[in-house]
């Protein structure tokens, strides 16, 4: 089986902190050992249920936190940025599942680590056909365009909780308990073996959940202020819905995806 893994930072056991997010920041090098520390627990739980191929696509801030050579060695990475797809990038109908590791909460959500949609500083809601998304949702989506379905999310409870609306039964393994934005409560550091290894047999045994979307799919993102809306609204393929919302109607969700992230590249 060939295993595609998103691993974001936010949702990562051991981080709560700001300090902990980004390059040059106080913690940021520590976090870079939880995470790769974490992506081997999962990589091995993964190759011990059935998964012959690993690709690991770095997915958070400048997407270069994964230290390669402390990664697995039988796993690949993809790290940097700009990639197509970005977060999902080389996602394509060659993959059996996906697996998403170190997930966070949609903007706008109360009490969840980090809670942000890409850009917390750019974008307040992203909705698709009406329903407000998580990364961890559109994402899966994506998948699904590729037919890939989700076999795990992992972060904290409350996106954990969260995708049970988003994407149904999909397996799920909460690292961490929320108390606020930016503080956590852990599991014990030798519960993550044991919760990993239960919660990817399962996920192996159960084949995942394939999420896709009706079409054309209409989106609309709604930016946190209105200088962030004005250039992207410049684009004939977008209507404006209001000072800070835009909408774009697309004939697949690939191309909804493509869409989104050329307008928030825009509007940063
Ligand atoms: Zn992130």
């Amino acid at each position: 089986m060939k295993i595609y893994v998103s691993i974001d930072m936010e949702g990562l056991w051991g981080v709560h902190s700001p300090d902990q997010l980004h390059a040059g920041e106080r913690e940021h090098e520590r976090t870079r050992h939880l995470m790769v520390d974490e992506l081997n627990v999962v990589i091995k739980a993964l190759f011990q249920h059935g998964a012959t191929d690993v690709l690991v696509n770095d997915a958070h801030g400048s997407m270069d936190n994964v230290l390669i050579e402390k990664l697995d060695s039988r796993a690949a990475l993809i790290g940097g940025s700009a990639k197509r797809y970005s977060m999902m990038a080389e996602i394509d109908q060659g993959y059996d599942g996906a697996v998403f590791i170190g997930y966070h909460p949609k903007a706008s959500t109360q009490e969840g680590i980090f809670d942000h949609t890409y850009s917390g500083r750019v974008i307040r809601d992203v909705t698709v056909n009406d329903v407000s998304m998580s990364e961890a949702g559109l994402n899966a989506r994506l998948a699904g365009h590729f037919g890939v379905p989700v076999m795990l999310v992992s972060g904290d409870n409350v996106v954990c909780d969260a995708m049970r609306d988003e994407l149904g039964d999909v397996t799920t393994f909460a690292v961490k308990k929320t108390l606020s934005r930016t503080a956590a409560r852990h599991l014990p550091r030798r519960d993550l073996e044991a919760g990993y290894g239960a919660a990817i047999e399962r996920a192996m045994r159960h084949g995942g959940v394939m999420k896709t979307e009706l079409t054309p799919v209409v989106g609309r993102i709604a930016f946190k202020e209105s200088m962030m809306t004005d250039k992207p609204a410049q684009w004939s393929g977008v209507r404006r819905i209001d000072a800070t919302t835009l909408e774009v109607t697309a004939d697949d969700f690939a191309s909804f995806y493509e869409a989104f992230l050329l307008m928030l590249t825009l509007a940063k």
